[in-house]
């Protein structure tokens, strides 16, 4: 195969771009010509100049924006066979018989029949005369790789669809930004959402913000009398002590008749049983709108990359398929499966068959449906008479990661629903020695949800000594059941030299759990840490204006990001803007790199090139600085290029958590707070780590984490992105010639 076309098609997503953009370099890099076809099957139709070959060059400066650059549309006649016997004959005029469909599951229902057609129409463009006999015989086939595009999250074949993290950035902004509005005034906000016939969006958006009530399709309340059960909740909310109440709602939101519930009616029902002032925001087509987050700007790329790797490798006669994460993998599923699949749970709503459609949209959609159920409470069930109140106490430690206050929060509302006693320590192993320990209770983590930095105060202090003896007397004297850690390394290390001292301090026998919460994202037994994606998103942020500051100028930047001694958020930062270079502690840097890398951002400016940027972790090499590199590359530049530094410092550590960090932390804390209760239960003092690995939820034993863990750098040893090494990479070279 030597020529392969990519269209993006029906309504756009953030990360189309990125997409697009790796389609096309990781072609051309392996020698494949590429064909955009412009405005989705409408230039398919077309033709003309609407199927262009498109070069390295024509994809750079993309990956930031939003929406799509080879533009979409949507085509009434590619309906129709006699629209896609036009699409065919275009693609096969310029011998093309490979595409990568970027769409909805509209379009690639279209791709699928597209393929499904392929040899009728090119049977029927050969009897026609339109089409030559050879050609014909050389193009029998038409191989599809689908990469799903949408923001809705509708479609089965992948975790999440390209697009749908940012529309959560869009929605997490405004309803951070609503609550405040809201509780200056006391105002109820119905929030309505997209999502079309899916209630991702709501579902999630509600977790993130810390809604207080969601409505959506797959679920619609149980009861007749619901507009009554809402009033209650909301009122009991505000003897509670809620300032601000927001009811989230997806445009497709139902009473299970599948009556549509709209935004209007919530207002009507709120303002005539509550006599509250009630305000709608339709959110509309601000969540397509906007830059790319770094999660949807990597998650397209490594999609793009394995449409091509799908479209090299594949049989002549290969089915369609539609690339997808399941975890941090790429997967591929036939496309015909997963349009069925997607089209059952249209159908099991059409038929009202709600618990199909629920359970078709996977596990993880009904638990987070259960968890925001418990979380919009106004307030806790109360306690079963005569079931075991347990005393589980909660702390974080190590450095503050966004995302530690979602946890906090999901630990005291989840625990306390179960009847049991939460405590929180304060200024993790500090409070815990001096005993800075007190119940916490349900409005005690009220709004926390969407705020940065730790509440209940963090530290990297590891206890050593005779703080082991003050922990083991404020765990008796607080009467800890069981500890929820939710932190970085040093609350590891200390939950580790807590275990080592369990023979001298029996009190130190019980349960701990630990979260995963650093930046850093170096933690055993996890592949993300909640507050990774957050600093991630604000480096991207940052380098998107450093860049932008540098249009008329020939510059190179040397931006050093976080992580320590883990080239995670280098790499990924680094894929996420574009960087042509990253240098990352886990590969050292050499002099031999610099002077090649210096040569060939020279060759680059001296053929026209405006911007260089490269990334380097903080703790990449301990001579050649970020300082360093910046004086030799300034030197070696001579008048072809300037160079400037930029270290990003604490903002990386800063700001409120991504609704990415939100939902892991809140999802993770649930799970670890599920694990904790039965080990209490069952008298199992074993200390666990949790994360997510491969797509599950694991828990590692403590004991193995020197094994699995570089106790010297603090990261571990096996860290699954550096595959993601190669794909870097090719997407930074220059364009070859
Ligand atoms: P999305 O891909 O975002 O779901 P649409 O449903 O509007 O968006 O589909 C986009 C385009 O895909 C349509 O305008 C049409 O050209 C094509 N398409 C959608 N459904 C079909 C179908 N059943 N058969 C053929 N083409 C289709």
């Amino acid at each position: 195969m030597k020529r392969i076309g990519v269209l993006t098609s029906g309504g756009d997503a953030q990360g189309m771009n990125a997409a697009v953009r790796a389609v096309v370099r990781m072609a051309l890099d392996k020698d494949v010509e590429v064909y955009a076809i412009y405005e989705g099957y409408q230039g398919m139709v077309d033709g003309g100049s609407k199927i262009c070959p498109i070069g390295w060059n024509d994809v750079g400066g993309i990956l930031h924006k939003g929406g799509t650059a080879i533009g979409s549309a949507r085509c009434a006649e590619f309906r129709e066979r006699n629209g896609r016997l036009k699409a065919a004959r275009n693609l096969l005029e310029r011998d093309i018989d490979a595409v990568v469909i970027i769409g909805g599951d509209g379009s690639l229902t279209g791709a699928q029949l597209l393929y499904q057609e392929w040899p009728g129409l090119v049977n029927e463009l050969l009897e026609s005369g339109q089409i030559s006999q050879e050609m014909a015989e050389q193009h029998p086939h038409l191989t599809i790789a689908g990469i799903i595009g949408s923001i809705d999250n509708d479609m089965y074949g992948s975790d999440v669809t390209t697009g749908s993290d940012t529309a959560l950035h869009r929605i997490v902004e405004a309803t951070d930004a609503i609550s405040s509005t809201a509780a200056s005034h006391q105002r109820i906000f119905v929030v309505e959402v997209m999502g079309r016939r899916c209630g991702y969006l709501a579902l999630m958006g509600a977790m993130a913000g810390g809604a207080d009530w969601v409505f959506i399709p797959e679920n619609p309340p149980d009861l007749d009398n619901w507009e009554e059960k809402m009033c209650q909740v909301m009122q009991l909310g505000r003897e509670a002590g809620r300032r601000d109440i927001i009811v989230v709602v997806a445009e497709g939101a139902q009473d299970r008749y599948g009556k549509p519930i709209s935004s209007s009616y919530i207002k009507e029902v709120l303002e005539s049983r509550l006599g509250e002032d009630t305000r709608i925001t339709v959110l509309g087509h601000v969540q397509r709108g906007g830059s790319p987050s770094a999660f949807d700007r990597n998650l397209s790329t490594l999609l793009g990359a394995a449409a091509v790797d799908h479209l090299l490798a594949a049989q002549p006669d290969e089915k369609p398929f539609v690339m997808g994460i399941r975890g941090n993998k790429i997967t591929r599923t036939p496309l015909d499966e997963a349009l069925a699949r997607t089209r059952a749970v249209a159908e099991a709503n059409a038929a009202h068959d709600f618990k199909q459609a629920l359970q078709l949209r996977g596990s993880s959609f009904t638990e987070s449906f259960n968890i925001v159920r418990t979380m919009v409470r106004a307030l806790p069930h109360p306690p079963t008479p005569g079931q075991r109140r347990m005393r589980i106490a909660v702390m974080n430690a190590g450095g503050p990661a966004p995302g530690m206050n979602t946890a906090v929060r999901t630990a005291v509302r989840l625990g306390t629903d179960k009847g049991h006693i939460m405590l929180g320590i304060s200024n993790g192993f500090h409070g815990l020695i001096d005993g800075d320990i007190r119940e916490m209770d349900w409005m005690s983590v009220h709004g926390w949800a969407s705020q940065g930095g730790a509440e209940m105060g963090t530290n990297r202090y590891v206890p050593k000594g005779s703080d082991f003896y003050a922990i083991a007397r404020s765990l008796e004297a607080h009467q800890v059941d069981g500890l929820l850690l939710i932190g970085g390394w040093s609350g590891y290390e200390g939950v580790l030299k807590m275990m080592e001292n369990r023979p001298t301090f029996p009190a130190n026998n019980l349960p701990i759990v630990c979260v995963p919460a650093s930046i850093n994202n170096n933690l055993p037994g996890a592949e993300l840490s909640i507050g990774a994606d957050t600093a991630l998103n604000n480096i991207v942020n940052a380098v998107d204006k450093i860049k932008q500051s540098a249009v008329a100028s020939r510059r190179v930047f040397v931006v050093e990001v976080m992580g320590r001694n883990c080239g995670y958020l280098a790499l990924m930062s680094a894929l996420a803007t574009g960087a042509e270079r990253v240098y990352i502690s886990e590969e050292g840097i050499r002099s031999s790199d610099l002077i090649e890398d210096v040569k060939q951002l020279a060759a680059g400016f001296s053929k026209g090139k405006r911007l260089g940027l490269v990334i380097r972790n903080e703790s990449a090499n301990k001579v050649y600085t970020t300082a360093f590199i910046r004086a030799l590359f300034e030197e070696e530049g001579g008048d072809l290029f300037d160079v400037r530094e930029a270290i990003l410092g604490h903002l990386q550590q800063g700001g409120d958590p991504s609704p990415f960090d939100r939902i892991l932390a809140t999802r993770l804390t649930s799970h670890a707070l599920n694990h904790l209760e039965k080990q209490i239960e069952d008298n199992d003092i074993t200390c666990t780590c949790l994360g997510q690995v491969g797509g599950s939820l694991v828990f590692t034993d403590m004991e193995d984490v020197p094994r699995l863990f570089d106790m010297e750098k603090h990261r571990p040893k096996k860290q699954w992105w550096m595959e993601l090494r190669s794909v870097a990479r090719i997407l930074a070279k220059p364009a070859p010639h």
